[in-house]
Order: C-alpha cells, then sequence, then structure tokens
C-alpha cells in the first residue's frame, strides 16, 4: 500500500526502495500461502485436479522476473547505505 502509494504521489523514481522490497516480499509470501495451501491438500495439493502446483510453479517465476530477489535486495541495500551515510 505505502508502495503503490508513494509511486502515485511521488512517482517510481523515488518510490524506488518500496518498490524493490514489494518485489522481494510479496512473491515470497504468496509462494508461502501457496505451500501452506498444498501441505493442507496432501498429495492432492500436487496433482492435476487442483491449480495449487501450477499457481506455486508460476509465482516462483516471479522471484527470477525482473531480476532476482538478490538484485532487489542489492538495490535496497544501496539505498539505505546512502541514506545512512547521508545522515552521519
Ligand atoms: C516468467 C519470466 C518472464 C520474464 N520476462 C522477461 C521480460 O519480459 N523481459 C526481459 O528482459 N526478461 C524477462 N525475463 C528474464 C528475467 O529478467 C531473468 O530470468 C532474470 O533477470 C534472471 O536472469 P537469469 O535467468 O539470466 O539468471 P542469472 O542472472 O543467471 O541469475 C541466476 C541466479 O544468480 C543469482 N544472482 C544473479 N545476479 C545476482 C547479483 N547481482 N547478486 C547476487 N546474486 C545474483 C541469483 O540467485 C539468481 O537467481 C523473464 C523471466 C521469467 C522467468
Amino acid at each position: 500500500m505505502k508502495a503503490a502509494y508513494l509511486m502515485d504521489t511521488v512517482g517510481n523514481k523515488q518510490a524506488r526502495g518500496e518498490i524493490a522490497m514489494i518485489k522481494v516480499v510479496v512473491p515470497r509470501m504468496a509462494l508461502r500461502v501457496l505451500d501452506r495451501a498444498i501441505q493442507a491438500h496432501g498429495a492432492a495439493g500436487v496433482c492435476d485436479d487442483f491449480p495449487m502446483a501450477m499457481m506455486w510453479a508460476h509465482s516462483r517465476t516471479i522471484r527470477l522476473a525482473d531480476g532476482p530477489d538478490e538484485v532487489h535486495r542489492e538495490a535496497i541495500a544501496k539505498l539505505e547505505l546512502q541514506r545512512v551515510g547521508s545522515t552521519t
């Protein structure tokens, strides 16, 4: 919500830290939710009768597409170091 708000109000460049953060957090959360749903369904959760395994595989690609997690984490780290450097 904060990232979307900043994108709308101050623009994508100013919101790049928050954008990088959601790109790390949201796909991981989606995978966690899907993993729990699969677990609750047992083996049925990974069979073709349900879409969960396919949804998990699809969501997994989002941790790579548009840059892997590591690249977003590096961007966040650089912004944080700049922020800390500018206050000391
Ligand atoms: C579904 C899907 C859609 C895509 N759509 C597009 C698209 O529309 N346009 C487009 O241009 N590309 C697209 N891609 C490509 C995507 O951007 C790349 O797959 C992604 O950037 C990772 O590059 P790579 O696959 O060559 O893996 P690599 O760059 O070889 O990375 C492999 C692994 O190495 C590690 N790694 C890589 N770089 C670093 C780093 N700097 N620091 C630390 N570790 C690192 C990570 O663990 C990473 O997962 C898409 C990919 C997928 C899966």
